[in-house]
């Protein structure tokens, strides 16, 4: 086995391994064997993996501080059988929208333990979050506010709130994801003095209960001191606040952001330096502050799902330009994940069915979409590659699935968790009928 090769292995979920047929398998299953019985493209979500990350975040994170909640934000992936796995490891949920609200109703998830956030939340979708009983809103702004304000009234209701402030702390991301700069859609201002107001307002509505105040800096953060820097910021205006409102102090939210490794050259910090860094600052800053220590949400998307899901595609056509580049063609691509062409995301790749062999040549991993720019991975070190071959990229369980689109008309690809060797369908491939069939006519 070369060291390349185990390098990579180590992107892909925690019960990764290569069988005697140099197979790669994952969570007990052969992934070969699972592309040839399912068809491709294939999402494989490894289910020790994402209880590994509930787990990792709970326990991290209340070393440094005890009372911390891990809630997990679903638009890095959600869909019944997730949710199911999330509600079973004590963790609660960070929603945006009517839909990811709905899915998580569809499980009995505990909604007490959901956190509603989003820049433009609709009459409806609030409506449903009160209907339902949804443990906090996190209020963006003040339409917002005076919306909710009134359908809580109307309903005879007090909603706990969370103000997301927006503390102007850049955390070097992509700009597509960054979202705690002052000149961002998302929440109320420190520097303008629009998130002072939000106070006034939020202390003085009548059917609303401020509990607390959010930030979330951007995504994926693999720096510690945005984090540190926009914490001081929050909870210097806390206390400024508390001097001349009256409400408590009874949760702040970090927001998520925390990287995971993608590519071999791109290390993340790990969950225990986030929550170090985290940690030590709020114990540092609260009794400085004179505050009340308050309970500490965290909301991690993309690092609960990331490394558990894996994409598998079968190889097609090659198309070599002598000494120019090598063309592996894969039957998906941007339509089912968007990142590299959106983001730039840098992916590896491994053959899974020649995961012993040397890598011997350079290729770059085309998807079959009508554009040039739908380039799945870049100048990589494969073996020789031929028609029929399964490709397996690692790190694909965040924000692939939910950005699918029906681009082409490429029907989206089934999803299976495994686990222990069984293989369980949790999304079924769609078929052309289901492409067909919404239109009217
Ligand atoms: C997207 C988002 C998150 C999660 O970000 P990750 O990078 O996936 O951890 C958390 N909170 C809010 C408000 C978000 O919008």
């Amino acid at each position: 086995m070369n060291i390349k090769f185990s390098a990579k292995l180590s992107l892909f979920p925690l019960t990764s391994e290569v069988n005697n047929q140099g197979h790669l398998c994952i969570g007990g299953c052969d992934t070969v064997d699972l592309a040839e019985e399912l068809g491709t493209p294939l999402y494989i979500f490894d289910e020790f993996t994402i209880r590994h990350e509930c787990h990792q975040f709970i326990t991290e994170f209340s070393k440094y501080y005890q009372d911390t909640m891990v809630i997990y934000a679903s638009k890095a992936f959600l869909n019944r059988a997730l949710a199911a796995v999330i509600a079973q490891e004590g963790l609660g949920l960070d929603v945006v929208s009517g839909g990811e609200l709905a899915i998580a109703h569809s499980v009995d998830f505990p909604l007490s333990k959901v956190y509603f956030h989003g820049n433009n939340k609709t009459l409806e979708e609030l409506e449903l979050a009160l209907d339902w009983n949804v443990g906090r809103v996190v209020v963006d702004n003040l339409y917002e506010l005076e919306l909710l304000n009134k359908l809580a009234y109307d309903k005879g209701i007090n909603q706990d709130i969370l103000l997301r402030i927006t503390p102007g702390v850049d955390p070097h991301t992509h700009k597509y994801t960054t979202t705690g700069t002052l000149d961002s859609k998302f929440g109320f201002p420190l520097a303008t003095g629009q998130a002072e107001e939000a106070v006034e307002q939020a202390t003085a509505a009548s059917n609303i209960n401020l509990v607390g105040f959010h930030f979330h800096l951007g995504s994926p953060i693999f720096e510690l001191e945005p984090y540190r820097l926009a914490t001081e910021l929050v909870l210097r205006f806390v206390s400024q606040m508390k001097r001349k409102d009256s409400f408590e102090f009874n949760e702040l939210s970090v927001g998520g952001g925390f990287a995971v490794q993608y590519s071999l050259d791109s290390k993340a910090p790990d969950v225990a330096e986030y929550a170090q860094a985290i940690g030590e600052k709020l114990n540092d800053l609260i009794p400085q502050f004179e505050l009340d220590y308050p309970r500490l949400i965290i909301e991690p998307g993309r690092a609960i799902v990331a490394q558990a899901g894996v994409a598998l595609y079968k190889v097609g056509a090659i198309k070599e330009i002598p000494a120019i580049r090598k063309y592996i063609c894969i039957d998906g691509g941007m339509n089912d994940n968007i990142r590299p062409a959106l983001y730039g995301t840098k992916h590896e790749a491994l053959v899974a069915n020649k995961a012993l062999q040397e890598e011997s040549e350079i290729v770059t991993i085309a998807g079959k979409l009508c554009e040039s720019g739908d380039i799945l991975v870049r100048d990589t070190n494969l073996p020789s590659v031929s028609p029929g071959d399964i490709i397996a990229v690692p790190v694909c369980g965040a924000y692939s699935i939910p950005m699918w689109s029906n681009y082409n008309a490429l029907p989206r690809p089934a999803i299976i968790m495994v686990n222990e060797g069984k293989a369980n369908l949790i999304r079924r491939r769609e078929t052309y009928q289901d492409l067909i069939g919404l239109d009217t006519i």
